[in-house]
């Protein structure tokens, strides 16, 4: 059997893949099994923030491998301290629990958000305001606070105490003032990746940021997608003014190696205590070594280039013949095309360059150092392929 056949034998039909069988990359360029090259724009779904094979990234990892590769969280070891000391001095956050995933990291926020909100006001303030069109994960918490009925199909029943509201000021007032005195927090992607790369609006943000203050409701940002520079900033709520209770990320930070982190605010940051929340991999020494790569490499010159990259994607796509839409920050961009995005997909993979799709629109999620002259390549057969 060769690999398409093996892989449709015997693994789970859970994803619609591309008949493409990558079998290597360096930076921003992927080949397959028959030698194609590929431009990738997708970075494993916003994963390889400096590409496949960065040599910093693969130093960092090899050479934390040749000390050692786990030891459990019973012991203390440097990596994941380093990595958490980086993460708060940058943020102002003040502590930071490993895991492995995002849907993980968001997880735990539920957990310290709740916990948080019981000790206060009692064990029924649970409840959670999650947006629609949002995407928090595939665990049966996270696919409750996934603001997309499509998603919560054949599962229920759902963790119990989620409510989905419109990512207007309205909605947020009319939903806040329903469920009041019952409100742990409010979770939310800065922009909404899977739900089509919508960014919120800052007079959303405002009213949410004020909403939560003046009733003691949590802010949980969801920035697994777009946090570690992808918007431009390091992180997505960067943009807007304010400093979220607790933020999530996990899919760039670890270039590729599996690694959650869910950060807590000075509001939170004693909530858990021995006992109360773990994870084996938690913290594996390999994956923090490559994030602080990643991390101490996300600059004011690395933010800039991104920014720069940008704004080059947005005038090249924005009015041109077959494109509709432009949305997103960063490097984090949503197209709708006239075409149907499955169309423009294959064409594009047809032509050598990898893009992803999010509901209807096609998502542009390339590594933050793509070379400008791949990204102008890559950006012009796209635009071919959306006429
Ligand atoms: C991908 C994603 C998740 C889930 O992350 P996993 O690592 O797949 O569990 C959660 N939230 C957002 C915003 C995401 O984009």
């Amino acid at each position: 059997m060769n690999i398409f056949e093996l892989d449709r034998s015997y693994i789970a039909n859970t994803y619609a893949r591309f008949p493409i069988n990558i079998v290597k990359g360096k930076g921003s360029l992927v080949w397959d099994c028959d030698g194609k090259e590929y431009i990738d724009l997708g970075s494993g779904i916003a994963v390889n923030s400096f590409g496949l094979c960065d040599e910093e990234w693969i130093a960092a990892v090899t050479e934390q491998l040749g000390k050692f590769q786990h030891t459990s969280n019973l012991y203390y070891s440097e990596p994941c301290a380093k990595l958490a000391q980086m993460l708060c001095e940058r943020t102002g956050l003040k502590k930071v629990f490993f895991s492995n995933s995002g849907a993980e990291a968001n997880e735990s926020a539920i957990k310290a958000a709740r916990k948080y909100a019981a000790d206060k006001n009692g064990s029924d303030c649970y409840t959670i305001i999650t947006l629609k069109n949002s995407f928090h994960g595939r665990t049966v918490t996270t696919l409750a606070a996934t603001g997309q009925d499509s998603f919560h199909q054949y599962f229920q029943p759902l963790t119990h105490g989620f409510v989905h509201c419109e990512a207007t000021v309205d909605d947020l007032r009319k939903t806040v003032n329903e469920n009041k005195g019952k409100i742990a927090a409010i979770m939310f992607e800065i922009v909404r990746g899977e739900g089509g790369v919508l960014p919120l609006e800052k007079s959303f943000v405002d009213e949410m940021v004020k909403i939560s203050r003046e009733e003691d409701i949590i802010l949980i940002a969801d920035e697994v997608q777009v946090g570690n520079g992808r918007s431009g900033k390091l992180y997505g709520y960067m943009n807007y003014g304010f400093t979220p209770d607790v933020v999530t990320t996990a899919k760039g930070i670890g270039g590729g190696l599996p690694i959650g982190i869910t950060m807590l605010g000075e509001k939170l940051k004693d909530v858990f205590t021995p006992g109360l929340n773990g994870s084996t991999f938690g913290g594996n020494p390999i994956c923090c070594a490559g994030a602080i790569s990643i991390l101490q490499r996300i600059d004011d010159k690395l933010l800039e280039e991104v920014s720069k990259k940008s704004r080059y994607i947005f005038s090249e796509l924005e009015g041109a013949n077959g494109v509709e839409s432009v949305t997103g920050m960063g490097l984090m961009v949503g197209v709708r095309t006239v075409k149907d995005a499955k169309a423009v997909v294959s064409e594009c993979i047809a032509n050598g360059v990898l893009v992803l799709t999010a509901k209807d629109k096609i998502r542009l999620l390339p590594a933050l150092n793509i070379p400008f002259d791949l990204l102008e390549k890559a950006i012009s057969i796209l635009k071919k392929a959306c006429v």
